[in-house]
């Protein structure tokens, strides 16, 4: 069979340790041999991004918004031992971070599931993804310890010099205050990426706040979200036979527990990061989650949602065997393959796409799976392979899929 063509580069983003080395096996036992692959070839390995003063993340950002689908890898994000480790001249940001803000885009992850292993919540018999908005809040605050008999005044000064304020409270003891802030233009961009998303993947969205208690702050959000769907994506949604669905956030965590997913779960940034965490465990494992960056004018960025797997790395440096899961880096490339073939029109590649996440589940279907499916799967003929033999496996049953 000839090779599938491309028309528009994919962006390519390499990453570091176990990651990098898997990014590499998937390329070559199961991308190169079946698609004539055209990638703009960023390597945002800790090494280069210390050489080029971290430039070639921001290059990487930029030909992603110019191209709209990228493709990542996993990278370190540097601390102090890593500071030694690579001997870097500064402490570089989370690479994650600086494309997060460039693209000014909402993260999406999804579970993968698979039979033989049961999410610790059994009702949940389809993936429910969480769409974390990556802006603001708690996360941007300012905090200050306050004495006893201080007042505490929230003062806001307009452009002309005007205030505004409002007692928070009189100390009659020692205490603490915080201030946080957000954007209409960010939580305007989070709802657009949220209802995109939903009818990318046609699903229900449901948002939820605390606004009955922060009637301005939670509020504000509500009605944002409550406009621009109104406005704009109604009659989309009624269209494509989904729908908004906004409560509060007790209310839809207890939803949530209760239902089958198979939806989109708006969260505000601190809920997403407490609920994101909670999901990913519940359905079993983060290497089994798809990660998507998706920005309110349409760029995707698909990633794995764990990290670098820095145990492993060691383990295979030593020249031992790994058993490492390489389904959700697999996944990132499928989700941008297909993604670039729904935009290029080219449906040999979607339906390349398609095959290999569907050989991919068949693979652990078929009991064939790495050291940490084997500890949760329920299979009775499971079989522990390591990180090559999975891959070679997936790609036995690509090739029945595909010829
Ligand atoms: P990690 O996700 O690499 O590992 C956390 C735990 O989960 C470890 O016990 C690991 O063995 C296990 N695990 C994760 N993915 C696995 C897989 N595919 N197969 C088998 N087991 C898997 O996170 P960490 O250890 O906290 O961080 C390691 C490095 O990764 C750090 O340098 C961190 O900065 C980076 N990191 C990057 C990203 C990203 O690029 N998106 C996200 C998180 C962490």
């Amino acid at each position: 069979m000839a090779k599938i063509q491309m028309k528009t580069p994919l962006v390519e983003m390499d990453g570091d340790e176990m990651t990098r080395i898997i990014w590499q096996e998937i390329k070559d036992i199961l991308i190169t041999p079946y698609v004539d692959l055209k990638s703009d070839y960023y390597d945002l390995g800790l090494v280069h991004r210390n050489e080029t003063n971290d430039q070639v993340t921001v290059d990487s950002a930029n030909a992603t918004k110019k191209y709209g689908v990228a493709v990542k890898c996993a990278t370190i994000t540097p601390n102090a031992a890593r500071m030694t480790e690579y001997n870097l001249k500064e402490m570089w940001k989370s690479p994650n971070g600086t494309i997060r803000a460039m693209l000014d885009g909402t993260v999406f992850r999804t579970p993968i599931l698979v039979k033989g292993i049961t999410p610790y919540i059994p009702t949940w018999t389809k993936p429910i993804t969480i769409a974390r908005h990556a802006y603001g809040d708690v996360y941007k605050n300012v905090e200050m310890k306050c004495p006893a008999g201080a007042k505490a005044e929230l003062v806001c000064t307009d452009k002309d010099g005007n205030e505004t304020r409002e007692t928070i409270y009189n100390f009659e003891c020692d205490g603490v205050i915080q201030g946080m802030h957000n954007k209409s233009t960010s939580i305007s961009s989070f709802a657009k990426s949220v209802f995109n998303f939903a009818l990318d993947t046609k699903q229900d969205v449901w948002f939820a706040t605390k606004d009955t208690i922060s009637k301005k702050y939670d509020h504000t959000f509500k009605d944002i979200f409550n406009e621009i769907f109104e406005n704009e994506y109604k009659a989309k949604f009624e269209a494509a036979g989904i729908e908004y669905f906004y409560t509060l956030i007790d209310d839809a965590v207890a939803r949530v527990v209760r239902s089958n997913g198979g939806y989109i779960w708006a969260c505000k940034n601190y809920d997403g990061d407490v609920m994101s965490d909670m999901v990913a465990t519940a359905y079993g494992s983060l290497a089994m989650m798809t990660s998507v960056l998706v920005s309110p004018d349409g760029v995707y960025e698909f990633e794995a949602a764990h990290g670098t797997v820095q145990r492993h790395y060691y383990k295979h440096l030593k020249g031992e065997e790994t058993s490492t899961n390489s389904v959700a880096t697999l996944f990132a490339w499928t989700g941008a393959l297909r993604k670039r073939g729904e935009l290029d029109e080219l449906p040999e590649l979607v339906n390349f796409a398609d095959c290999l996440e569907k050989a991919t589940i068949k693979t652990i279907e078929d009991g064939i799976m790495t050291g940490d499916l084997y500890l949760l799967s329920k299979l009775e003929n499971k079989q522990k392979v390591n990180t090559e033999d999975f891959l070679k496996a997936v790609d036995e049953r690509l090739k029945a899929l595909l010829f």
